[in-house]
């Protein structure tokens, strides 16, 4: 699986991403293009929050980046953003590829595919609103069984208000 972009100011990032789905064997065989857009207002249906800094659209099999908040991200969080809607793509098309996780939400397991390729740091840091306990579950991502135990403790104990 490789990520592709014409847009100079994410090709590096862009790069580092595509480079570490490349070695993953047992992801698809696809080329997802990555593309950048002014704004995401004419894009409800895929993104409720216009505020969202990227989203996968699935009928045209590509990654979006909403030009007005992406770019006022940290470059530091680019790779966890775009490594996380490659994993929403692999959450939705190729749940094969991803069995270990497939009993999480769709975020979720876009999160655990960001770990598995190496941007937890990247992740993290765009995650800086959520607990101690969601940060700890991301670097379980070695050990998928693990992982899904500690997202899962978190996320139900998040339903209860108990965490966040
Ligand atoms: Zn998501």
């Amino acid at each position: 699986m490789r990520l592709e972009t014409t847009d100079a100011r994410i090709a590096a990032a862009v790069a580092t991403v595509s480079q570490a789905a490349l070695s993953r064997e047992s992801f698809p065989s696809l080329s997802v293009q990555v593309t950048a857009v002014s704004s995401f207002d004419d894009l409800t249906t895929l993104a409720p929050n216009r505020r969202t800094p990227a989203a996968y659209q699935r009928s045209l099999g590509r990654i979006l980046v909403n030009e007005r908040v992406f770019f006022d991200m940290p470059e530091n969080e680019w790779v966890g953003i775009i490594a996380h809607e490659l994993g929403e793509y692999i959450a939705a098309c190729c749940a094969d590829c991803i069995p270990e996780v497939g009993a999480l939400e769709a975020d979720l397991q876009a999160d655990y595919v960001a770990c598995l390729l190496g941007f937890s740091a990247s992740l993290k840091a765009g995650r800086r609103d959520r607990s101690g306990e969601y940060h700890a579950a991301l670097d379980l991502a070695d050990d998928p069984s693990a992982f899904v135990q500690a997202i899962s403790r978190w996320r139900d104990r998040r339903l209860a208000g108990l965490t966040t």
